[in-house]
């Protein structure tokens, strides 16, 4: 057979084809069609089948990504998905909203070469998608079923990876969720143009039907207590992401008018499912008509202001205190949030909110210089001395990141400790808190991260708990 591989010089680069700007900025659907199957195979066939795949050591899930590229490349769909799924529980989500030009299309040998990465993103998502369509995607049923019960506190991907992967050996699953819907971020926080919510609600029946159970509207350490969760289950996973918006101190801050970036993200989620949210009706979570300015430069950043364009806005400005190449946020993102008409102000930093309690009127912003990379390895912002622009807002989003809730405290958990950031301290080879039978994954261990992350942890914790099942029964049956 003729290979198929090593087509990157007489083959350009191609993503699937995304939607006119001025179509996007009318609705909240997804920005990126799917490749059709010829394009998909012809992208896959750019690979270069590296020995050593430099993608694969900077994908964090560790994905055999050459392996499956010429599968799709040679048709051999039904393949390329056995050896997807393998290592990873989402990879229909990871292909639309992984950072990939951070992660594994960044570190592909062919980009390096100037010749364009392969588009290995949107070929994951392209098999995942093909599996769901062919039906190959079934629910989980372990060759044998086990006593044993874990509890999982959180319904994001690192609660739902370690679900899948527990349900896979036989142990029995409960996740406990605060929210009313199951996905945490994915559903609360990622906005529709970036992820659909039926591809989360379509994963979330798989787990159901795979046997998972979900208790919904019930918050540990409120509706039940921490102690008692653990009374009830063999182990407990902790895997509550962090949710406390880190703060802006200036002038001003507590005008009308000036909101959190998740309470605005999320009022806007629940209206796209439909959800009544009375302060979106009375205009509070809106930015239809309003001038809006957001501040921050992160991915939670880009979201805003790109569901402000959506609402409606009459301008959106993005005032971020480093200059674009020292941003947190994904440059994709960027670069669609400025064709859909969203104005960048770089290297400019907030120092007070114009207007009065009632209404804020504006921001007022420090010009910045950037200094020599601080402990971020991003250079350092410096006030210039007496420069400063005012910017016209009556909406003013703070997108500054977030923290860790203090999970001792709410969980009434003294002893469990905690990092100086407020993260919790884990065992790295395990992921095992110091209390014993109870491990963490996900944001509320590494602090605002990325799905991936927390599907790997989600894994790798899953497989530390089944180790200690099996440990626990072989001393149990030798003590017989
Ligand atoms: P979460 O997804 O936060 O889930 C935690 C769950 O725990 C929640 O459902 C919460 O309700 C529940 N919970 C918390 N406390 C309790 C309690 N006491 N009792 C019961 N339930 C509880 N990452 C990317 O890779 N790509 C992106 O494009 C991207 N965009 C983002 C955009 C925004 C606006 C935000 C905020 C984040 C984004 N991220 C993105 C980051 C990503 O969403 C997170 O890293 C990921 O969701 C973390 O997963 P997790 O399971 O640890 O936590
Ligand atoms: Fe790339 Fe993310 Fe997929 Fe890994 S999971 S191959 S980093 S898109
Ligand atoms: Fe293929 Fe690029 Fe990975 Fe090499 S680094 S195996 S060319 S995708």
């Amino acid at each position: 057979m003729k290979e198929p591989m090593l087509k990157f010089v007489s083959r350009a680069r191609q993503t699937p084809e995304k939607r006119e700007a001025a179509a996007r900025r009318e609705d909240f659907d997804e920005i990126y069609a799917q490749f059709a199957a010829t394009r998909a195979a012809e992208q896959a066939a750019r690979c270069s089948q590296c020995g050593v795949p430099f993608c694969q050591n900077h994908c964090p899930l560790g994905n055999d990504i050459p392996d499956w590229l010429k599968l799709v490349a040679e048709g051999r769909l039904q393949d390329a998905y056995a050896v997807s799924s393998a290592t990873n529980n989402m990879p229909e989500v990871c292909g639309r909203i992984c950072p990939q030009d951070r992660l594994c299309e960044g570190a592909c040998v062919i980009e390096q070469s100037g010749h364009g990465t392969v588009t290995i993103g949107s070929v994951e998502q392209y098999i995942t998608e093909t599996a769901w369509q062919e039906g190959w995607i079934k629910p989980v049923k372990p060759i044998r079923e086990r006593p044993e019960t874990i509890g999982i506190i959180g319904a994001g991907p690192a609660g739902l990876a370690a679900a899948e992967e527990l349900r896979r050996a036989g142990l029995q699953v409960t996740v406990y969720d605060r929210y009313d819907r199951v996905g945490g971020l994915l559903i609360y926080g990622i906005p529709n143009f970036k992820l659909e919510k039926q591809i989360v609600e379509r994963r979330t029946r798989y787990l159901e039907e795979s046997g998972v159970v979900f208790r919904l509207n019930f918050e540990i350490g409120k509706d039940e207590t921490f102690a008692a969760l653990r009374e009830k289950h063999d182990a407990v996973l902790i895997a509550t992401g962090v949710y406390k918006s880190r703060e802006l101190v200036c002038p001003g801050i507590g005008n009308n008018g000036v909101i959190a970036a998740l309470d605005y993200l999320t009022a806007s989620n629940c209206t796209g499912l439909d959800d009544k949210v009375p302060a979106f009706d009375d205009g509070s979570l809106n930015a239809a008509g309003r001038k809006v300015v957001v501040i921050g430069g992160g991915d939670t950043a880009m979201d805003c202001v790109r569901t402000a364009v959506r609402q409606g806005a009459a301008s959106v400005t993005c005032l971020y205190r480093r200059d674009r190449k020292n941003m947190p946020g994904s440059a994709r993102e960027v670069a669609n949030a400025e064709e859909e008409g969203v104005v960048f102000e770089w290297l400019a930093a907030p120092k007070a909110i114009l207007g009065d309690s009632n209404n804020a009127a504006g921001v007022r912003a420090a010009r910045i210089e950037l200094g020599e990379p601080d402990e971020s390895g991003r250079r350092a912002p410096i006030e210039i001395p007496d420069a400063q622009t005012d910017y016209q807002a009556d909406m003013v989003i703070k997108a500054l990141g977030f923290e860790p809730e203090d999970l001792p405290l709410m969980f009434d958990q003294p002893e469990l400790k905690t990092t100086s950031w407020g993260t919790l301290r884990v065992r790295p080879s395990s992921l095992e808190t110091n209390l014993p039978g109870v491990y963490a994954a996900g944001d509320i261990v590494r602090g605002a991260s990325l799905v991936v992350w927390a599907i790997k942890d989600g894994r790798d914790a899953a497989a530390a708990i089944t180790a200690e099942m099996d440990a626990r029964a072989t001393a149990s049956f030798a003590a017989e």
